[in-house]
């Protein structure tokens, strides 16, 4: 006889792990007895060897899909004699420090629970169990019981509540457990607030199948949807929703429906179901029947599958691909909340498909695409957060209050960095709110106390305003590349000296001047500027970001001098004499017009050299669209210098423009300019690392920034400085783009403020 406690932390509970553990036991004759404390699961077993070892063996590998493993101890004591196998009753402490698990997509299970005729759940929408549902979004305190949940006003049923206490049911601890006689239910309205008659399921479909355009309540907020196949009702939507030519999302009922408009890989098959199902950008293929209007300019389409019941519903019936976008006009968060969505969205909305389970923490869908068969995740929100990432060594308490675009902010508490859902753009009063109660929410769930707060150094960020309002509190401000850089190092786990390569279109330097073209040599605490791209005026300061032709033009002037008006190119055309008098005058007078050294700029400038695009509707997207036509195969590049004689180096562009125009007046296509192009950006990149490994001795180069979004461009630079026996590490967990820095700002508060110098 023997006898073992075993004690397991990370996420193990409020995911059936002491269902699986009981029936586990029962499987290998066990005795003893399992309870949830206060740092996750403890187990009390006795057997014979052979049958404790199975056991013991059988709980990582056999463990529940949500279950995510983080210490597993064993300690071998005297048999005492028990003779069953129970689950306690978990002890109550006062600070009940636990992880707290995504939101899940509907499992197999529930899913065919939810397509049987004969189960008493047939097509209810709100079907779920201990391994897939609501979570994050629907807690409003800890511990995560039914009574701290929204699901609080809905008393269960006496099978729910049956099944809720039976420890081998799969519903057993299902906090939103629940069925048609006790749970939610969906209400269909008119834009009007007057309830549409019939079953709403069936209305619904048969409404989106004449092109009407629904507001549909979701687990994390609300969607504007519509038949993703009928051109007119999705060319209605993207004039309502005043969104000119950004990408929607669109739903795909399975794998064979998104094979119908994508291609897709291995790893993207893997991504797109997994349990976080989050939207993954596949090439689109050309004969698909996904109206163009869905993603215009865009040779790629934003993917997902059903995650939610009443997704599965209404994909079930005649439909097979729905736009699937956030509910919101333009610059606004997602709407969460009933009322609230009624009056935000009625002017976009035809109909409203609601229910009566409130969302508490709004939280929009995660964005990902596949580098190299890994995933590189471009929005980290439903579906990951709020699971923690891992860092190298345990830290102070910190928060972390992140950038101004794609804003997501952090806590950290020992190794664990929670960053937060996607919060936007901090732009105005609604998302900075939705920032503030976040911030008040993380707080509260992890019984994080903050020990000091960091942010970025630009004074006009609102979050940079928030950490600074705080009282009585050490503060840290934090150069906005260099959290891009130990953001990408946290997620590896490197510490020490690297190369940091920051590519990106706007971030405040130490000098007042707005940087984004940087190469430095970064630790965990500081960093040095070594490289930069040659500094060039912003003509308007953000008119100059929204309006790509006027960098085109400060480019040419830089290139061509006086000689420019003379330019025989398309350009020239489109840019008046008296248009380009103004810039050249608010350049001259220093009106409005701050410095930069930012490669986003240069993107900008090349992609309306090219005609691409001269006024942008969303950040990068001159960017995004010069990667779209690039022909990869070229080989050919254009000329740069890097002029090393004084400290930092500086990158002079002006061959590469030079180039483009030779090209541009030979007639040459834009796509093999853009493609020659990205081929430069990604050589000088190489050729700068190349120069500071001579001088600094470093041969580990961290990239980070928006710009490397660009993947094309990312695998050029990877590939090249492998080849040049670089060592190369890049994000995969993190945002590479401004959603990413917080990670950053808090290793660098804590390196700073609470570690000796180095
Ligand atoms: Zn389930
Ligand atoms: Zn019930």
């Amino acid at each position: 006889m023997k006898r073992a406690e075993i004690e397991i932390t990370g996420i193990v509970q409020g995911i059936g792990f002491r269902p699986f553990i009981y029936n586990l036991a029962k499987t290998h004759s066990i005795r003893g007895w399992v309870l949830n404390n206060e740092r996750g699961v403890f187990i009390d077993a006795e057997s014979e060897d052979g049958n404790l070892k199975k056991f013991i063996r059988g709980i990582p590998a056999l463990a529940p899909p949500l279950a995510r493993i983080e210490s597993f101890e064993v300690t071998h004591l005297e048999p005492i004699g028990y003779t069953t196998f129970e689950i306690r009753r978990s002890e109550e402490a006062q600070e009940k420090f636990v992880l707290i698990s995504p939101d899940v997509a509907t499992c197999d299970q529930c899913l065919s629970e939810l397509c049987s005729s004969q189960d008493f759940r047939y097509r209810y929408p709100f079907i779920n169990c201990t391994l897939c549902g609501p979570r994050f979004t629907i807690i409003k305190d800890i511990p995560y019981d039914r009574h701290k949940t929204t699901m609080a006003s809905f008393t269960m049923c006496p099978v729910c509540q049956k099944e809720y206490e039976d420890p081998t049911d799969r519903r057993f601890h299902a906090q939103p457990n629940a069925c048609p006689a006790c749970g939610p239910s969906l209400r269909l309205e008119d834009r009007n607030g007057k309830e549409v008659p019939g079953d709403p399921i069936e209305m619904t479909l048969d409404l989106l199948a004449k092109g009407f355009i629904f507001a549909l309540k979701g687990l994390g907020g609300f969607h504007l949807a519509c038949d993703a196949k009928h051109q007119g009702a999705v060319s209605t939507l993207r004039s309502r929703k005043f969104r000119e030519d950004k990408p929607f999302a669109v739903m795909c009922r399975d794998m064979e429906e998104v094979r119908e408009h994508c291609e897709v890989g291995r790893e993207e098959e893997r991504l797109l179901s997994s349990v976080e199902r989050p939207i993954v950008i596949l090439s689109r293929k050309e004969d698909s029947a996904i109206a163009h209007a869905v993603a215009p300019y865009q040779n790629t389409l934003g993917v997902m599958l059903p995650y939610t019941p009443l997704h599965h519903l209404l994909l079930n019936g005649p439909l097979k691909a729905l736009v699937m976008t956030s509910g919101n006009a333009s610059d606004e968060p997602i709407a969460y909340k009933n009322e609230e969505a009624k009056s935000r969205l009625h002017n976009i909305a035809d109909y409203f498909l609601v229910h009566n389970r409130d969302i508490h923490m709004r939280c929009d869908d995660s964005v990902t695409r596949v580098f190299e068969g890994r995933p590189y995740i471009l929005r980290r929100s439903r579906g990951y957060v709020p699971f923690p990432i891992k860092l190298p060594f345990p830290v102070e308490m910190i928060l972390a209050c992140g950038g101004e675009l794609k804003n997501s902010f952090c806590l950290t508490r020992g190794r664990y960095a929670f960053m937060s859902h996607h919060i936007g753009d901090l732009e105005n009063l609604e998302t900075l709110t939705s920032f503030e109660e976040g911030i008040e929410h993380f707080k509260k769930l992890f019984y994080i106390r903050p020990k000091a707060v960091s942010y970025d150094l630009h004074p006009d960020y609102l979050s940079t305003q928030h950490a600074l309002s705080i009282e009585d509190i050490p503060k840290v401000g934090v150069q906005h590349h260099h959290a891009h850089i130990v953001s990408a190092m946290a997620e590896n786990g490197i510490e020490g000296d690297v190369i940091g390569v920051a590519l990106d279109g706007t971030g405040f330097g130490l000098d007042g001047t707005i940087w984004g073209g940087e190469f430095i040599k970064a630790n965990l605490r500081n960093f040095d500027r070594l490289a930069h791209l040659k500094k060039v005026p912003m003509p308007g300061g953000s008119m100059a970001i929204k309006g790509p032709w006027r960098m085109a033009m400060v480019y040419l002037w830089e290139a061509f001098g006086d000689g420019t008006d003379a330019l025989r190119i398309d350009l020239m055309r489109r840019v008046d004499l008296q248009k380009r008098n103004i810039l050249k005058r608010m350049i001259e007078k220093e009106i409005n017009t701050p410095w930069t050294s930012s490669m986003g700029r240069l993107f900008d400038a090349v992609s309306s050299l090219l005609s691409v695009r001269d006024e942008v509707h969303y950040e990068g997207q001159g960017a995004i669209e010069l990667e779209m036509i690039a022909d990869h195969a070229l080989t050919e590049e254009y000329p740069f210098i890097i002029r090393k004689d004084g400290r930092p180096m500086v990158i002079d562009t002006t061959g590469i423009i030079r180039g483009v125009v030779g090209d541009l007046k030979q007639g040459i296509s834009s796509s093999k300019i853009s493609g020659k192009f990205h081929r430069t950006i990604a050589h000088l990149i190489i050729e700068t690392c190349k120069a500071i490994r001579s001088e600094e001795e470093l041969n580990r180069v961290v990239l980070s920034g928006g710009v490397f979004q660009n993947i094309f461009l990312l695998s050029l630079v990877r590939k090249s400085l492998e080849a040049s026996g670089f060592e190369i590490y890049t994000h995969h967990l993190v945002p590479t783009n401004d959603g990413g820095i917080s990670l950053g700002q808090a290793v660098i508060g804590h390196m700073r403020l609470f570690e000796g110098s180095d």
